[in-house]
């Protein structure tokens, strides 16, 4: 979700372990779903053969992959916790790292499985403390994720694409349209490197995941599913620190109300009437408010949690007092919190820019005449480009691309 980076949302709890034209033209492609093995979209080196991805798997389903592998060769089946431990309790990036096992085994491991590895492209840190890294993946698609330290939590954003086929108007990883889907080893990369990088620079652990950065997690339901799980059970995170946020992909937030963890929902709004959001966010089309509202109606029945709602505040556009109200009835009935975004300016919109303060708060105080909470969040990072799909963006520039180049690969 391409939104500002701001501080976030969420409370605490232990697991049980155990565009323009042309991205309008790709919004299909995305509400198809293609699997991230076939994304229908060039990839620049992909390996021939990937060998069966360990990280990306929950407990139980890592220990059937290695149970097999194991048992022909005739070893232990303590062998099969030794490389769980080493994946999620020391977050190993190789087999070669994994020394209580013999070295012999490691390589057979090698030849047999892939951990994964991330190759940092670019890592940005902001006056503020945010630390933004752009990853380089093994076909050669670049995904960001995004560090957000606070006094109280140290929460990171993951991407669930590279790019975005949903083409929001206000997002700068729309304006590059859909790439392909991330799998869930690769959305469990991004928290192993992050969290190595955090206890090692900062001395502390990541508290928080949010599924805001590039592409809509929903849209990529089983992979990122795969991903929550293997946080969640692997790496005992638990699941209410966890905010999935999409724009309003109905089967997917319906799914995750069917489904037993309670992972927090966080959906992107920015209006509450169908023409202007319609106007900023094309999945209107396809699943307009009533239907959404509906979903949310659902899913709050089933999970009793609050809903999070990202509102992202654009001069002129969306931020007059009466659309407050009326986003106060839209949501009257449910348990939520808006969080009120100061738009990030992004270069395919000259035309628009952050509403004043004054605007902000008049917004704020007519949703909470009308006993909405709400915040306005402190964008974080923008002097390092943190608002997602940027650094992606400064990173081509900066390498001599001009914007027509850009826009030609996008
Ligand atoms: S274009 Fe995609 S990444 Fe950007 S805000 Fe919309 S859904 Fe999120």
């Amino acid at each position: 979700m391409g939104s500002e980076q701001d501080e976030t949302i969420s409370g605490g709890e232990r697991p049980d372990r155990g565009a323009d034209e042309a991205p309008e033209r790709r919004t299909a492609e995305a509400f198809g779903q293609p699997s991230a093995e076939a994304p229908g979209q060039p990839s620049v080196g992909a390996p021939a053969e990937r060998r069966p991805e360990l990280l990306g798997q929950p407990p139980n389903d890592m220990r059937a992959a290695l149970a097999g592998f194991f048992e022909r060769r005739g070893e232990p089946a303590f062998r099969a916790a030794q490389v769980e431990e080493w994946t999620f309790e020391h977050g190993a990036r190789s087999f070669d790292e994994m020394t209580s096992l013999p070295l012999e085994l490691r390589e057979a491991l090698a030849t047999e499985f892939s951990l994964t590895p991330l190759e940092t492209e670019t890592v940005a840190r902001a006056r503020d403390g945010t630390i933004k890294h752009l990853w380089r993946l093994d076909d050669g698609q670049r995904v960001e994720s995004v560090l957000i330290p606070t006094r109280d939590r140290l929460t990171l954003c993951l991407s669930s694409q590279a790019g975005c086929a949903l083409a929001c108007r206000f997002c700068a990883t729309g304006y590059f349209g859909f790439r392909r889907q991330l799998r869930s080893a690769e959305i469990v990369a991004q928290y192993r490197e992050s969290r190595r990088m955090a206890r090692a620079e900062l001395g502390r652990s990541i508290s928080n995941i949010v599924y805001m950065g590039m592409g809509e997690p929903l849209a990529n339901l089983d992979e990122v599913i795969g991903s929550l799980r293997t946080l969640h059970g692997g790496f005992g995170l638990g699941a209410r620190r966890i905010t999935v946020s999409t724009v309003g992909l109905v089967p997917g937030i319906l799914e995750l109300a069917r489904r037993p963890e309670p992972f927090e929902l966080a959906v992107s709004l920015h209006a509450p009437v169908h023409e202007l959001r319609l106007e900023l966010m094309p999945i209107e089309k396809r699943y307009p408010l009533p239907d959404l509202f509906a979903a949310l109606r659902t899913y709050q029945s089933h999970k009793n949690r609050r809903i999070s709602f990202e509102y992202t505040l654009i001069h002129g556009v969306n931020d007059e007092p009466e659309l407050a109200r009326t986003l106060a009835d839209l949501t009257y009935g449910l348990t939520c919190f808006v969080n009120l975004i100061p738009f990030n300016p992004i270069p395919s919109r000259p035309e628009w820019r952050t509403s004043s303060r004054a605007r902000i708060e008049r917004f704020s105080a007519a949703l909470s005449e009308r006993g909405v909470g709400n915040a306005v969040r402190r964008p974080r990072g923008r002097d390092i480009a943190a608002a997602c799909g940027q650094l992606r963006l400064a990173s081509r520039q900066s390498s001599g691309q001009s914007r027509r180049e850009i826009d030609a690969q996008s």
